[in-house]
């Protein structure tokens, strides 16, 4: 509606203002990743240090062409990430090519619903998804949805998780349940008639109906696996082709 009002002009600067926040936001993450890099409580490690990462990845998108040796991964202090990224365990920063990670394992999700997000995930797993966002920014520089972001993330790290001797329910326990739970949480609120519910309260709720919730959660992963395998069987154990196929189809 505000949009027929506007005239082009109008239009442009609303668009370039758009612009010129992303830019300022871009900035003053590289300039706290900068800042986390001069911290004596910040860790850096190349992904060097992660030579099964760089098999895993090379063997599965071989025609994606990353520098991995030099890759350099920041594990920032905790109290800052929570400070300055609030809810995010550890994030790829295309800008840069660089990972930043939470310091402690146990702070690496969100924070509601404790049981639920008790964190069990170790380092390397945390370093793959991360790399499996810088993956999907090399196979295709357009800005997906972050949703998709996730699931390709998410799906991708589930023949590692297997290679390392993970049976599929732990690999929903320990490294996809926080995904699900974001996946079935609408749904679950819609049942009980909360479709509203945020912040404290969303967390109040989530603690009260947490087995619920967890079982919903589960069953969604276990559809999420399947369907990868699915997807993975039919295409021949080529899903790079698939992706980059989906995508140049919207740019036509
Ligand atoms: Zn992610």
């Amino acid at each position: 509606m505000n949009r027929r009002k506007m005239t082009r002009s109008q239009y442009y600067a609303a668009k370039r203002k758009q612009r010129d926040k992303e830019n300022e936001a871009k900035k003053h993450i590289a300039k706290t990743i900068e800042e986390y890099k001069g911290l004596a409580s910040s860790n850096i490690q190349s992904l060097a240090k992660y030579p099964d990462i760089i098999v895993y990845l090379r063997e599965k998108f071989p025609s994606i062409d990353i520098d991995y040796e030099n890759v350099d991964i920041t594990f920032a202090p905790p109290y800052r990430m929570k400070r300055d990224f609030p809810g995010a365990g550890g994030f790829f920063f295309p800008d840069l090519k660089e990972l930043v990670i939470s310091g402690d394992t146990t702070l690496r999700r969100n924070d509601y619903c404790k049981r639920i997000l008790e964190s069990c995930l170790q380092d390397d797993e945390v370093v793959l998804h991360e790399m499996l966002h810088f993956v999907s920014r090399e196979i295709s520089s357009m800005k997906t949805s972050s949703e998709y972001e996730e699931e390709f993330a998410y799906t991708n790290t589930i023949p590692y998780l297997r290679k390392k001797g993970y049976s599929d329910s732990k690999i929903i326990e320990n490294y996809l349940m926080a995904y699900c739970v974001q996946g079935v949480l609408p749904q679950v609120l819609r049942e009980m008639k909360q479709p509203k519910l945020e912040g404290q309260k969303l967390k109040v709720f989530i603690d009260k109906n947490e087995n619920i919730i967890y079982s919903k959660a589960f069953d969604f992963g276990l559809k999420m696996i399947t369907e990868y395998d699915v997807r993975n069987n039919n295409v021949h154990d080529n899903e790079e082709k698939e992706h980059v196929g989906r995508f140049s189809t919207l740019e036509l």
